[in-house]
C-alpha cells in the first residue's frame, strides 16, 4: 500500500509544532507495519537539507496563475528518516528558511500542491491513498476530483488529519486563478464564508478525516473558529485517532539531548541529576518543586495566562517553588513573563525561542508540566513529559482529556482542572505543591507515568484500518 503524507512541517526537517511530530513519527511506524509511506513537503533552506544528499527525481514547469515556476521534487538519498522523503522545491519562492508567516504564504502552499500533483500524474505514480496534513495541502482532494488536469488520479481516495482545526489558510477569490483548471460550477467545495477556504474544502472533499484526539473529533463541531456547521454537517466522516510519540526519540534511557538518561528503575536519582543541570543553567534552586511550561505563547496555549497565575502563586506560596518558560509567540505575553522574571529572578527564569534540547532537558528536569491550553487538539508536551516521569499539569480539554486522568481519580496520575483561568492554574498549583510534599506517592504517580504506552503501534494501526476500509482491495 502506497502512502504520499502531505504536509508543510515534519521532524527533524522543519518543525514548529506537534504536526511536525507526527508526520515525523507515522510514516516511520506505517513503514514497520509493512506500508510503503513517504513525505512530501516543501524544501526548507535549514541543517537538515544542508547537511544531507538528495537526488532530483523530477524536474518540470508549472502555472500559478500567470506565474511560470520551475520546480524539482528533491529525494533524500537514504531513507534514513524510516520512509523516503521528498521535497518540492521552486527556486524563489519555496526555498526559504521559516516554515509559516511569509506575506506570499497562500501562493507558496498552492504552489507546493500543484508542483505535487503535477509530478505524480506526470509520472504516472498511482498512489494508493494520499494523506493531507491541515489546511496547507488542503486543496488537493478539491483538485483531483475537479481539475481535468489530474483525472487520471481522480478516484485516489484521500485522508485528511486535522491537528489544527483554529487555522484554514483562508484567502480570496481574487486568488482563483491561481488554481489550475477546474469545474467552475464545483466552486462551491472551495467555498467558506465568503473566501477560498483550504480547510473547509478539504473536509467537503476528502474521503474521510481524522482529529489528532476522539475529544477533539466532538469539539469542532463547538469551536473551530466558523468551521462548526461544516463539522457538524460532515461529522459522519470523521474519525478521532489519539497520536503517539516516538517512542525512538523520545526516550530518557538513551535522549542524547539529556545530560543524565534514566530508565522507570533509577527515576529518582535521574530526574534529580538532569534537574540539577536545568537548575543550574538557570539559577534556580534545584531543592524545590520545578514547575515548567513549554510551547508557543499564544491565546491557544492559555500561555497569556501564565504571568498573573505564577505572580498569584508566588505569593500564596512564597519561596515554595519555581517556575520555568520555554516558548516564543505573542510579543505582549513574552514582555509580561520577562517582566515575572525581572520581578522574582530567585522563582522565576523564561527562555524566549525555540530550543529542541532545551525542551528535552525541562521533560526530564521539571518536576510539574503545566498545560493551561484553551484548546489542545491532542497535545504532545504531556506525553513527553509523561514519558520523562514529570506529571502533567492540564487544563480539561482536547486530546488532554483523552490522555490524562486525574491522580484523584480511580487510576490517575496527572492534574486536571476544568477552566483556563487564572483561578484554576493556582488551585492547580496548589495541589502539585501538596502532592510534592508525599514523597512516596509522587514517586508512585511518576513510575506509573513512566509506564503508560502511548508509542504509535496502536495508532498507526487505525490509520491502517482506516486506509483499508476506502480501499477494500488493499
Ligand atoms: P502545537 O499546538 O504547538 O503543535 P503540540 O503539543 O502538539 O503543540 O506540540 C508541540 C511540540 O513543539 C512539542 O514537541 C514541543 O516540545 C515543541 N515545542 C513547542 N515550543 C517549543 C520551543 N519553544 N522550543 C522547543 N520545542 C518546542
Amino acid at each position: 500500500m502506497r502512502i504520499f503524507h502531505l504536509s508543510a512541517e515534519c521532524y527533524p526537517i522543519a518543525k514548529v509544532g506537534g504536526l511536525a511530530d507526527v508526520v515525523g513519527a507515522l510514516p516511520k511506524y506505517q513503514n514497520l507495519a509493512g506500508l510503503q509511506a513517504a513525505v512530501v513537503m516543501p524544501f526548507y533552506d535549514r541543517k537538515f537539507t544542508q547537511e544531507n544528499e538528495f537526488d532530483t527525481v523530477f524536474q518540470a514547469s508549472t502555472l500559478l496563475g500567470t506565474r511560470r515556476l520551475y520546480f524539482e521534487i528533491l529525494k533524500e538519498k537514504t531513507d534514513k528518516l524510516g520512509f523516503e522523503l521528498y521535497l518540492v522545491k521552486i527556486p524563489g519562492l519555496i526555498d526559504r528558511v521559516e516554515v509559516y508567516q511569509y506575506p506570499d504564504e497562500t501562493e507558496q502552499f498552492i504552489a507546493f500542491q500543484i508542483a505535487f500533483l503535477d509530478w505524480i500524474s506526470y509520472s504516472q505514480q498511482s498512489p494508493d491513498i494520499i494523506h493531507c496534513h491541515d489546511h496547507h495541502s488542503g486543496l488537493v482532494p478539491f483538485l483531483l476530483q475537479h481539475s481535468k488536469l489530474y483525472t487520471r488520479l481522480a478516484n485516489t481516495p484521500t485522508v485528511l488529519t486535522i491537528h489544527n482545526g483554529q487555522y484554514h489558510g483562508s484567502f480570496g477569490w481574487d486568488k482563483l486563478f491561481y488554481l489550475p483548471e477546474i469545474d467552475l460550477s464545483k466552486t462551491g467545495l472551495l467555498d467558506w464564508g465568503g473566501a477560498i477556504n483550504p480547510l473547509a474544502s478539504a473536509v467537503k472533499c476528502c474521503w474521510r478525516y481524522t482529529t489528532v484526539s476522539p475529544t477533539y473529533l466532538r469539539e469542532l463541531s463547538i469551536s473551530s473558529n466558523g468551521l462548526e456547521y461544516l463539522f457538524y454537517l460532515e461529522g459522519a466522516k470523521g474519525q478521532g485517532i489519539i497520536n503517539g510519540i516516538d517512542t525512538d526519540v523520545w526516550d530518557p534511557n538513551k535522549d542524547p539531548m539529556i545530560p543524565n538518561k534514566f530508565s522507570i528503575k533509577q527515576i529518582t536519582k535521574g530526574k534529580q541529576a538532569n534537574k540539577e543541570a536545568l537548575c543550574s543553567r538557570f539559577d534556580l534552586s534545584p531543592d524545590k518543586p520545578l514547575i515548567s511550561f513549554i510551547g508557543r505563547l499564544v491565546g491557544e496555549k492559555g500561555a497569556d495566562l501564565l504571568p498573573a497565575a505564577m505572580e498569584e502563586s508566588f505569593n500564596e506560596h512564597p519561596g515554595g517553588f519555581n517556575f520555568l518558560v520555554l516558548g516564543a509567540g505573542e510579543k505582549d505575553t513574552e514582555t509580561e513573563l520577562l517582566e515575572l522574571k525581572a520581578f522574582y529572578p530567585e522563582q522565576c527564569n523564561v527562555f524566549i525561542g525555540y530550543d529542541e534540547a532545551l525542551a528535552h532537558l525541562i521533560y526530564a528536569g521539571s518536576d510539574f508540566l503545566l498545560m493551561p491550553s484553551r484548546v489542545e487538539p491532542c497535545g504532545l508536551n504531556q506525553l513527553y513529559a509523561m514519558r520523562y516521569g514529570t506529571l502533567p499539569m492540564v487544563r480539561s480539554t482536547g486530546g488532554l482529556i483523552d490522555t490524562v486522568i486525574d491522580f484523584g481519580d480511580e487510576g490517575g496520575y496527572g492534574i486536571r482542572y476544568n477552566h483556563a483561568s487564572v483561578e484554576d492554574i493556582c488551585h492547580a498549583v496548589t495541589r502539585a505543591l501538596s502532592l510534592y510534599g508525599n514523597t512516596k506517592h509522587t514517586q508512585f504517580l511518576c513510575k506509573l507515568m513512566m509506564a503508560l504506552d502511548f508509542s504509535w503501534d496502536r495508532s498507526a494501526k487505525e490509520y491502517i484500518d482506516l486506509y483499508k476500509s476506502l480501499n477494500p482491495t488493499l
